[in-house]
């Protein structure tokens, strides 16, 4: 039984005989809508080849939970995360992208075209896929904590320290991720209270001695956060308890939490090379996978550097990996 139509070269619809789902065809699937998914998007719709992204279920990714964004070039005087979104949503939409609303919900890549299936009830039949699905940054679960995001709690202390200039601060967990928020900020704030839940730091050891020889980093170690405390103009406080069971108070403004990401790739992982974490392993240099035609960029095979702008850069290296890869194959 003929499971697809024969493709044509544009988008085109049939339906699954099988599972009645309707099936659409195109050149570039891509699935996330952070900076790497819009430049993915802007980069192939400007190659002509007529790109259909998914948004995902956060539209915008990440940035939109951050206010301020101060350190992407181009922007003189800043701009919030979220507007940053809408404009380069704009920007992909003007250029022909076409950008809808969905989710992946599952995947099939065992062989070409690939198909991702959209809330469960339509196929995508693409000749390449971007995977720009992002990372979410772990939280502790708190109900003040949910409160007081963008407002004191932050999960990224190089886009969000710089308004604490001066200020005391706190960042909890104990990898290398809390140890380099630590160090960042110690840079900027008066005092930074490092609160790590065992005695000991999993950081490596040329962080731990960084974060021990600075200072103004004060390690609270077998700390558990038990509360964030705030009026209407945000975080005032977070109060602690020690390994005696006492409580403790500090008076902080702003809380970083760094306790991990995690990559969104579950879907494609039974094919997709990825690493203990989840990371998708690329090829070094490029935006790769280990299947011919699925690329993958942003934060979703990202641990280290996870900015706006190294997430964008990494979507324009996927959108042109697509095109040669398309170009060369001839589809
Ligand atoms: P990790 O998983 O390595 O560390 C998470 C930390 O958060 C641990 O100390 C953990 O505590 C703590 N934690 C987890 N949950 C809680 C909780 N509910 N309450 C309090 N503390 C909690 O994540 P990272 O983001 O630090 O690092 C991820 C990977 O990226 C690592 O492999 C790391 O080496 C790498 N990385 C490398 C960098 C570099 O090379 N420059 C920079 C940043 C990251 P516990 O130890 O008790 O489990």
């Amino acid at each position: 039984m003929e499971l697809f139509k024969p493709m044509d070269k544009q988008s085109n619809s049939s339906a699954n005989a099988n599972n009645q789902m309707p099936i659409e065809h195109v050149k570039v699937l891509i699935v996330g809508s952070g900076p790497a998914g819009y430049t993915a998007a802007i980069y192939t719709s400007r190659a002509n080849l007529n790109p259909v992204l998914y948004e995902g279920i956060q539209p915008g990714g990440q940035l939109t939970t951050t206010t301020e964004v101060d350190n992407f070039p181009g922007y003189p005087q800043g701009v919030t995360g979220p507007e940053m979104m809408e404009d380069l949503k704009k920007q992909a939409i003007r250029l022909g992208a076409d950008i809808r609303f969905g989710i992946a919900s599952a995947a099939d890549l065992s062989k070409s075209p690939y198909r991702v299936t959209i809330d469960d009830e339509k196929i995508i039949e693409t000749e390449t896929l971007i995977i720009a699905t992002g990372a979410t940054a772990k939280y502790l679960g708190l109900e003040s904590e949910e409160k007081f995001k963008g407002q004191g709690v932050s999960a990224c202390a190089t886009c969000d320290g710089f308004f604490y200039k001066g200020q005391d601060v706190a960042v909890v967990g104990g990898g290398d991720t809390a140890a380099e928020e630590a160090t960042y900020l110690s840079g900027l704030c008066k005092k930074v209270y490092l609160i790590v839940r065992k005695p000991y730091l999993r950081a490596s050891k040329a962080m731990q001695e960084r974060v021990v020889k600075t200072p103004n980093i004060e390690v609270l170690y077998e700390h558990a956060t038990k509360e964030i405390v705030g009026d209407v103009n945000g975080v005032t406080g977070v109060l602690l308890s020690n390994a005696k069971g006492e409580k403790v108070k500090k008076d902080i403004t702003g809380f970083f939490v760094a306790i991990g990401h995690q990559p969104n790739s579950d879907i494609f992982k039974p094919w997709i090379d990825t690493d203990e974490v989840g990371y998708i392993k690329t090829i070094p240099g490029t935006s790769k996978t280990n299947i011919p035609g699925v690329f993958a960029c942003g934060d979703v095979q990202d641990p280290h550097y996870r900015q706006a702008i190294t997430a964008a850069g990494s979507g324009c290296m996927a959108a042109i990996d697509a095109e040669r890869y398309i170009g060369e194959r001839k589809f």
